[in-house]
């Protein structure tokens, strides 16, 4: 039975969690929601956590950006395979005592402010979860993302072929480098709002691009890990390989970080070579960075010399 706190929390969130037309017939309230996709539609389904200490930090991010976060890992892989998000049903555990100190009920405000404010941009409908107290004095939090797209018309990462182009959204690198700078200066960005452009605090998921992938692209995956680290993904499970050219990377930060550096949460895919892809999608720059291979390594060109690019994404440590 959720104590007053709690009951609190869930009236408050479901005040502010309209339902909107579409395929949420019916959301917060009941046993279940109800969903009603579109005929001839198939429904994705991803599920993320994002635990304290281990995705976001009480003392670096601001709470909304936490929330923000929260949301934005699973919209990005919907984005990844070109499906439109129908739902989100977030599950919320909260340290014992958290909504009895006004510092944290502020914090979990916050935090459903930032998630709130993407769900609504991305028109995405909050339709239920749980709150729990955790057991120990971190906040977890897990979200599972339903999306859907026209039947057997997702994009995977499975189907690149040899010959195709590679292609990748924005500017790589960012979110890596506004991490560091966040570890440097935890406080730094304590007043920063989603309004600003702010690569890891605040990232966009390319929803938009990815839907209209869906024509356009043979595969493609989402950058979560890093450049190195997907494009592996990406190459293993189509059983191809890939030359990257450096001097294409789409980067204001250093090689590395464009390389390696994760969480940009752009998309990486691949066309064949006779398509005439836009150079920006809703704004967003598309880059050509280089070609899929029949041989099974990655390779990138520097000037020509091409060495093995060994995937170093890191699992960032906060
Ligand atoms: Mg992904």
């Amino acid at each position: 039975m959720p104590h007053t706190g709690e009951l609190d929390l869930i009236r408050s969130i479901r005040a502010r969690a309209a339902t909107p037309p579409g395929a949420l017939r019916l959301g917060i309230g009941d046993d279940c929601a109800v969903l009603r996709p579109l005929a001839n539609h198939d429904i994705l389904v991803t599920t993320d956590f994002s635990l304290e200490g281990r995705h976001f930090r009480r003392d670096w991010h601001p709470a909304a950006s936490a929330g923000h976060r929260c949301l934005a890992r699973g919209l990005s892989d919907l984005a990844a395979m070109g499906a439109k998000p129908i739902a989100a049903f977030l599950s919320l555990a909260l340290p014992a005592g958290t909504l009895r100190k006004a510092a944290g009920r502020q914090w979990v405000e916050g935090f459903i402010d930032g998630l709130l404010g993407l769900a609504k941009a991305t028109g995405t409908p909050l339709a239920g979860g749980d709150t729990s107290t955790a057991p120990g004095d971190h906040i977890l939090a897990d979200i599972v993302l339903l999306g859907s797209a026209p039947r057997g018309k997702e994009l995977h990462r499975s189907t690149a072929y040899p010959g195709d182009a590679l292609y990748v959204t924005g500017i790589l690198g960012g979110a890596a480098a506004e991490l560091e700078a966040l570890s440097n200066h935890p406080k730094r960005f304590s007043r920063s709002s989603p309004t600003d452009n702010h690569p890891h605090l605040y990232p966009q998921p390319r929803l938009a691009i990815g839907q209209r992938l869906r024509t356009l692209a043979t595969a493609a995956i989402d950058i979560s890990d890093g450049l190195s680290t997907d494009l592996a993904h990406l190459c293993e499970e189509s059983n191809v390989g890939a030359i990257i050219d450096a001097a294409t990377l789409p980067r204001i930060e250093a090689e590395h970080l464009a390389l390696h550096g994760g969480e940009d949460y752009e998309l990486l895919f691949t066309a064949k070579a006779s398509t005439k892809l836009p150079k920006r999608i809703g704004g967003i720059p598309i880059t050509h960075i280089g070609t899929i291979t029949k041989n099974r390594a990655i390779l990138i060109s520097h000037s020509g010399n091409e060495t093995p690019l060994v995937p170093a994404g890191w699992e960032h440590q906060l």
